[in-house]
């Protein structure tokens, strides 16, 4: 409960899957977190879980990939909480079709939300963190950042993740600031089950052909995510910036 006492946390996409475990993880060990989402309402339903097994947390509706509404949702995270300590760039969509049928729009929005958003939020955020010397910021990655067929726009955002990552380390380690990264394998989201339905499997069928690409033999759960995240933003892994840690289940 103490590992995260008197820290205030934005987790952004954090209406469901790997964003609302790690906001109801980081709320478990006793972080006051913002849970941040384009729809206010599910946003709301994730925050007020977390308020009813005794945490803290309040929802923020936000596009990150709106400057000036992700500068307000910072600024009124800080003045309702006090501060902000912990940013986890969660937000994320994908839009997969191979390159030459891949459309502009496609290509941009993907890059938006994974990518530019993440500067976004990352340059609204350190302000508070500068000043008080104290932060933690992890932003999801992904493997496909190492090559996945159909996912050119995605895997360009999240290898971009990588080098954002390992540049702000080295801008805002002075400050007293760790920045890194997770980059999931397979996880069991709505995000994957979509995919699935896209490539005209059912969730079941196309998880059983992850699970045998995977040496652990199964995909991987939003909570088995949010627990590194967590590790990442905390003070037991103050000396780890600029990383980015696949949770792959050993995947190659
Ligand atoms: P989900 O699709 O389940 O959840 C993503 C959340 O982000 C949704 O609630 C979505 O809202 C929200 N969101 C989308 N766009 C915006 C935006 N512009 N502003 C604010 N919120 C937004 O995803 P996962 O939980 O599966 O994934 C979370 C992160 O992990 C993503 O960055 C993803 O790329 C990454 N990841 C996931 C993997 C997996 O296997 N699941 C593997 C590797 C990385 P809405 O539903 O309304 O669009």
């Amino acid at each position: 409960m103490t590992r995260f006492q008197n820290r205030t946390a934005i987790v952004t996409g954090a209406a469901q899957g790997i964003g609302a475990a790690t906001a109801a993880l980081l709320a478990a060990q006793g972080a006051r977190v913002a849970v941040v989402d384009l729809q206010l309402d599910r946003a709301e339903a994730v925050a007020r879980e977390i308020r009813e097994t005794g945490g803290t947390a309040g929802a923020f509706a936000c596009d990150v990939t709106d400057e000036a509404a992700v500068t307000e949702m910072t600024g009124r995270v800080a003045d309702e909480f006090g501060g902000l300590d912990i940013l986890v760039n969660n937000a994320g969509i994908t839009r997969d079709n191979l390159l030459f049928k891949m459309s502009r729009g496609d290509w941009d929005s993907v890059l938006a939300t994974n990518l530019t958003s993440v500067y976004l939020c990352c340059q609204a955020a350190q302000k508070y963190m500068v000043e008080a010397r104290y932060g933690k910021i992890v932003s999801l990655s992904s493997r496909s950042a190492l090559g996945a067929r159909g996912q050119a726009n995605y895997a360009a955002a999240k290898a971009g993740v990588q080098g954002l990552t390992a540049t702000l380390a080295i801008e805002l380690g002075p400050f007293n600031i760790n920045v890194n990264a997770v980059a999931p394998g397979y996880i069991s989201t709505a995000m994957t089950a979509a995919t699935a339905r896209r490539v005209g499997s059912t969730v079941e069928d196309h998880q059983d052909r992850a699970a045998q690409a995977t040496p652990l033999r199964r995909v991987g759960q939003p909570g088995e995510v949010a627990s590194v995240i967590a590790f990442l933003a905390s003070d037991e892994a103050s000396y780890v910036s600029g990383q980015t840690l696949y949770v792959n289940g050993g995947a190659r």
